[in-house]
C-alpha cells in the first residue's frame, strides 16, 4: 500500500521549454497567416497535441511548408534549415534554447581554430542533427563507447569532446575518460545543460528514499529516458509513465510503500499533478504527499493510527 509521494527537487518544464512554448504560443497569436512548427515544439505529446489543437500546424522537413511562419523548435536546426526556410519566402521564428545554441557557439570556435570535434549524443535526435549541420565536415557523432573506441587515433589532429544536452552525466564521464585514455590531447567541453545536471541529481537524492520511482514524461524525450533509466539503476524499481493513464496498480506490491516521482523537462506540471491524485486514490487518500520547497502544493491526510 503507498504510504508516501516524494516528489523530486528538480523536475518538470526547464527553461528552455518554457521558452519556446512561450515564443510559439506568442507567435500564433499575432500572426495572420500560417502558423508552423518543424519538428515537435518540445518532445511531449500533450504539449504538441494542444498547438495541433489550437490551429498550429506542424511539419518534419521545411519542403512540407509553403507559406506563411514556421517556428524552429527548442532543439534547434542545421543553419541550412533555416537558409532553405527563408529562401522560401517563410518568415523563421527561432524557438531554440540558448543552452544548445551554446554547443553551436562551441563548434564555431573550435572548428575556427582547426579542431575536429567529436560529439556524444543521439544520432537521432533532433538537437544533434542540428548541431552537426553546423560543421558536417567536421564533427564524428558517437553513442556508445564502441563507437569512441573504434575511431582513428588521430594523433595529429585537435579535438574536442562535445556532448548532448540531455545526456547522462555518469555515461559522458565514463566517455571522458575513455577519450582522454584514447586522445590526451583531446579537449573537453562540456555541454550537458543545467536542466539536465538538476534533474539527474535530484534523482541520485530521491532514490535512497523511496522503494520506486516514477517519471513522467514521453517516450520522445530524451531526458525522461534518462531520468527513468537512472532510476531503475539506483532504486531497482522505476517505470517512464506518459500521464496517469499508464499508472498500473499491480506496480505498488506490499514491499513498495514509498513513491518517488519525477518528470522530464518537458512535462507539464499538470501532468505531474494528475499522476499524484491517481497514487493518492490509490493509496485510499492515506498517502502522505512530500513536496520539494518550491514546488510545495498540498499534502494530503496521513491515515489515522
Ligand atoms: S533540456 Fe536543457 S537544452 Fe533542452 S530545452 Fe531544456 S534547458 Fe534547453
Amino acid at each position: 500500500m503507498i504510504k508516501e509521494i516524494r516528489l523530486a527537487r528538480h523536475y518538470g518544464f526547464c527553461m528552455g521549454v518554457k521558452r519556446a512554448i512561450k515564443i510559439a504560443e506568442e507567435t500564433a497569436q499575432s500572426s495572420d497567416g500560417d502558423v508552423t512548427i518543424l519538428n515537435e515544439i518540445v518532445h511531449n505529446e500533450h504539449v504538441v497535441e494542444r498547438f495541433r489543437n489550437d490551429g498550429v500546424g506542424q511539419e518534419f522537413a521545411v519542403n512540407d511548408v509553403s507559406k506563411g511562419t514556421l517556428i524552429i523548435s527548442a532543439h534547434g536546426v542545421a543553419p541550412d534549415v533555416i537558409e532553405d526556410a527563408e529562401s522560401k519566402g517563410l518568415t523563421v521564428v527561432d524557438a531554440t534554447c540558448p543552452l544548445v545554441e551554446v554547443i553551436y557557439d562551441v563548434i564555431k570556435e573550435k572548428v575556427a581554430q582547426d579542431f575536429y570535434v567529436i560529439h556524444f549524443g543521439d544520432m537521432n535526435h533532433d538537437e544533434t542533427q542540428g548541431v552537426v549541420g553546423h560543421a558536417p565536415e567536421r564533427i564524428t557523432v558517437v553513442s556508445t563507447p564502441e563507437e569512441l573506441q573504434a575511431l582513428p587515433a588521430w594523433t595529429e589532429r585537435k579535438l574536442v569532446l562535445t556532448v548532448q544536452t540531455t545526456s547522462s552525466m555518469d555515461e559522458f564521464a565514463d566517455m571522458t575518460e575513455m577519450a582522454k585514455a584514447k586522445w590526451p590531447h583531446l579537449e573537453v567541453s562540456d555541454t550537458i545543460c543545467n536542466a539536465t545536471t538538476k534533474r539527474q541529481t535530484a534523482i541520485k537524492e530521491l532514490a535512497p528514499d523511496v522503494d520506486m520511482i516514477l517519471v513522467v514524461g514521453s517516450t520522445t524525450s530524451a531526458n525522461s529516458k534518462r531520468l527513468a533509466q537512472l532510476g531503475q539503476e539506483l532504486c531497482g524499481k522505476a517505470a517512464l509513465i506518459g500521464s496517469s493513464l499508464d499508472i498500473r496498480k499491480d506496480w505498488f506490491t506490499e514491499d513498495v510503500e514509498r513513491i518517488g516521482i519525477s518528470a522530464g523537462a518537458s512535462t507539464p506540471d499538470e501532468l505531474v499533478e494528475q499522476v499524484v491524485k491517481k497514487l493518492i486514490r490509490i493509496s485510499k487518500d492515506g498517502a502522505v504527499v512530500i513536496y520539494p520547497e518550491k514546488k510545495k502544493r498540498k499534502r494530503a491526510a496521513a491515515p489515522a493510527s
